[in-house]
């Protein structure tokens, strides 16, 4: 049925006659409007419309690109050698098509999670019906994102179908402009970039809204449960059943189906990826305990199915490996598909009963099947796992090497070093082949965390050798205590919370949001996770995980026993750590920033989100870590921080994505603002010095972080701390003073109190500041004055008197 306008219809005399009412397009908006909700001037923005914010944010904030090829081959034309800046057949010049390259990515993440946050809305509405309120939580602001971008304040999972409808008609809009013979600037592509991280954000928040109000999932809860993650949390001598993915809407039948026939003890259900953290919310609201444990990240799926411990394999959608299906095929383990975004070439047997494809399954007639409808899945995942334990227990399964085939397994190596050319972090696997060859197998030991199980030095290596699975055969005991813990998704951070803690974020005495997100293609292994959110938990700052971030903290133990999860409370307050959920709840993260716009500082937020992001640029200090960012989705995440004005740093494979946003510190006209209260320029310190940039080390990425949380709002208290913990990260993983830091003195009580004589003596020495040395007082010198009550903004429509 079309889609019913507002209107009148009347209807008389009838009869046994059913109406369903479906959509009614704009009704939500009329709602605001009869409700005097003030919507701003961008509700449900096209490309256009925010344009000007853009290009605002893009004069700071330069593109850089760096292209992995030189040439074109997006049509018959090409294939197109664009070096040099040569034009194209079609015209289009290389920075043009990098920032096109780029768009493509960033587009292709937010489908991912908009076709996500479609499919999962449609599955709750038929379940629970359009009307079902939305719950979150504690809050009044329920929809930041959904409310800032399309001026709707969605209150039934019905309400969120119009938002959907907005993003996909974006994401059309924006995909028709990867054609050939569409746009030309790079600073256009620039812009519908940053449009759809800004879409990304909203179809992530509608997935995550729909899930948390209709699956138990837990609400703002500070104290939602402690899960096990690891792969030694897995007890391999039950049947195993394993999820792989991001949707958990049929995984929660399965769910069902364990706990109505009471097989929760008598197997194991254990997830990797986000399904996995969404396995592990489900009905956990009341303090119900998680059903299901967490495997890891994506770097485990492969190590998990060559361990040959799963009995059954369900995926569902995103960040799944291309080859699960051959690779359990070759350990007798079947593979079901629930999606229609991967059905890998298996029978859909949706319609058939569960006994007919247990039967076909286990007999091996087929390797797998495609089900899409979940009351069947429900019942053959789990009934299919038991079967399958026992035939894979008598067949004798063998996954892996054994130590003697270890040995001549080594042997066989050539010393070629096609493996390491191959391997994305040149992982020294020649030198764990040669100690093979002596038995001595802890070289390949040493590999295990840093490697993130891709295949490929398998696929390289010319004598065949299967270089992963002697990897993680000699890994065995590591892997026996891989046991740790992970704090469930919490969801949102909630209104009560914001109202407490936002004068401190926006003063700069929380120094800052460190927001820990995205995949696990990390450069050093998992450790550095957990390095870096200690060292700024111990600094007060808020940190913020999500998705394969949010599992790999919990894998490490302090010498006390104790994961980061256990050590640091989880409310939203300074040094305290937060895992808000999946991918999908990243949104919540962007969120709380406009949260604090809304709450905090009473911004309007419907349909303003220029405003709200200006105010966002200029006043909350926050940064995004993707350190281990492999996915496109990590690509558009990170692009809808940036339209708000948040950087992100990415790890060093992060360069692949070919383009960085950096200001240039030293042109000094980049690095003024309005005073909204006269309209008058005003300088601002060069942070966030970047929107987003790749960063080598974490020693580099440390002192980063705490730089790039400063902000022109910071008052002298909170500067002073912010600056301080800069200068101190910096001496203690650089081993020096950063050499920009008198650049954010604005007077003397900004400066560390410890050091404040020193660094005056310096600032009057380095830089020929003028002090007062009787009352220790900056006289001249800095370029930048201590206002409280100043209203930093770069937009001029904001100022007094302008509008
Ligand atoms: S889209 Fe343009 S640049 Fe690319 S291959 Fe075609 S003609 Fe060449
Ligand atoms: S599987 Fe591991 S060791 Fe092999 S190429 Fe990939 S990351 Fe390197
Ligand atoms: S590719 Fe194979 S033969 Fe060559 S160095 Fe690596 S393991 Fe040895």
């Amino acid at each position: 049925m079309s889609d019913i306008p507002t209107g009148h219809i009347s209807i008389e005399e009838l009869e046994n006659v059913q109406i369903t009412i479906g959509k009614i397009v704009g009704a939500v908006e009329k709602k605001a409007k009869e409700e005097g909700v003030e919507v701003g001037p961008t509700p449900k923005p096209g490309i256009s419309a925010l344009r000007e914010w853009d290009y605002k944010l893009l004069a700071r904030y330069h593109p850089v690109y760096t292209p992995v090829c030189d040439q074109c081959c997006y049509c018959t034309f090409g294939k197109c050698d664009l070096g040099g800046n040569k034009e194209g057949a079609c015209g289009i010049n290389m920075e043009a098509h990098q920032a096109r390259e780029t768009l493509l990515r960033v587009i292709t993440g937010a489908a991912a999670h908009a076709g996500h946050g479609r499919h999962i809305l449609h599955h709750l509405i038929h379940l629970y019906g359009r009307d079902k309120l939305i719950d979150v939580g504690p809050s009044n602001l329920l929809a930041p994102n959904t409310q800032a971008v399309t001026g709707i304040n969605p209150e039934t999972l019905g309400d969120l179908e119009e938002v959907m409808d907005y993003v996909e008609e974006q994401l059309t809009q924006l995909l028709a402009t990867i054609h050939a013979g569409q746009e030309g600037a790079a600073i256009d592509f620039e812009s519908k970039i940053l449009h759809g991280g800004m879409l990304d954000h909203v179809g992530m928040e509608v997935s995550d809204l729909a899930q948390i109000s209709c699956l138990g999932m837990p609400k703002s809860d500070p104290e939602a449960p402690l899960v096990e993650i690891g792969m030694g949390c897995i007890d391999s001598s039950k049947p195993v059943l394993v999820v792989i993915g991001h949707n958990v809407a049929g995984v929660t039948n399965i769910m069902d189906y364990i706990h109505e026939h009471d097989l929760g003890d008598k197997m194991e259900l254990a997830g990797l990826c986000c399904t996995a953290i969404d396995m592990t919310r489900y009905q956990t609201d009341q303090g119900q305990k998680p059903q299901a444990k967490i495997i890891g990240t994506l770097a485990k799926e492969l190590k998990m199915i060559r361990s040959g411990v799963p009995d059954v394999i369900v995926v569902d959608e995103q960040c799944v490996r291309a080859d699960v299906l051959d690779e359990a095929k070759k350990l007798s383990i079947p593979v079901i598909t629930t999606n229609e975004k991967i059905m890998y070439g298996l029978r859909n047997r949706s319609k058939d009963s569960a006994a007919d494809i247990i039967e076909d399954l286990s007999t091996f007639k087929e390797p797998g099947a495609l089900i899409l409808d979940f009351d069947v899945l429900g019942e053959v995942a789990p009934e299919l796992a038991i079967k399958m334990s026992k035939i894979r227990e008598e067949m004798g399964i063998k996954a892996l090497p054994s130590e003697e085939e270890l040995q001549e397994l080594s042997a066989k190596c050539v010393q070629c070093g096609a493996c390491e050319m191959d391997c994305p972090d040149n992982l020294p696997i020649m030198a764990a082949m040669k100690a093979g060859v002596d038995k001595d197998f802890s070289k390949f030991e040493y590999l295990h965390d840093k490697c993130i199980a891709c295949g490929r030095c398998d696929q390289a290596c010319p004598k065949d050798i299967p270089i992963l699975n002697m990897i993680e055969k000699s890994s065995q005991k590591l892997i026996r205590e891989e046991k740790g813990l992970m704090r469930a998704g919490r969801g949102q951070i909630s209104d009560p919370e914001i109202r407490e803690e936002g004068v401190n974020l926006v003063m700069g005495t929380t120094p800052g949001i460190i927001a820990m997100v995205g995949c696990s293609n990390y450069p050093n292994g998992t450790k550095d996770l957990y390095l870096v959110a200690d060292e700024m938990l111990k600094r007060n700052y808020i940190v913020v995980m999500s998705g394969c971030s949010a599992m790999d903290l919990g894998m490490y133990k302090n010498e006390d026993g104790q994961t980061l999860y256990e050590k640091y409370p989880s409310k939203f307050l300074a040094g305290n750590l937060i895992n808000v959920g999946s991918c999908v709840s990243n949104s919540h993260i962007t969120g709380t920033a406009i949260k604090v716009a809304a709450i905090f500082a009473q911004r309007k937020v419907s349909g303003n989100y220029e405003e709200i992001a200006d105010y966002i640029t200029n006043r909350i200090g926050a940064v995004g870590v993707a350190w281990g960012a492999y996915s496109q989705k990590a690509a558009s995440i990170a692009s809808g921080c940036n339209r708000l004005g948040i950087p992100v740093v990415v790890g060093p494979h992060g360069s692949k994505y070919r383009r960085a946003l950096i200001g240039k510190p030293y042109q000094e006209e980049d690095w003024k603002v309005y005073d909204a209260r006269d309209g008058s320029e005003m300088p601002i310190p060069a942070s966030p010095e970047f929107l987003l940039t790749t960063a080598e080390s974490i020693e580099e990425l440390l002192p980063m972080l705490a730089k790039n949380c400063i902000r022109p709002s910071d008052n002298n208290m909170g500067r002073m701390i912010k600056l301080t913990h800069y200068m101190e990260l910096s001496q203690k993983y650089l081993g020096h003073m950063p050499e920009d830091w008198y650049k954010f003195v604005r007077m003397e009580t900004d400066l560390p109190l410890a050091k404040r004589e020193e660094l005056l003596k310096i600032l009057e020495k380095d830089h020929g500041w003028e002090i007062d040395w009787k009352r220790k007082k900056i006289l001249s010198g800095p370029t930048m004055k201590s206002d409280v009550s100043a209203q930093p903004t770069n937009v001029k429509r904001l100022c007094k008197g302008e509008c």
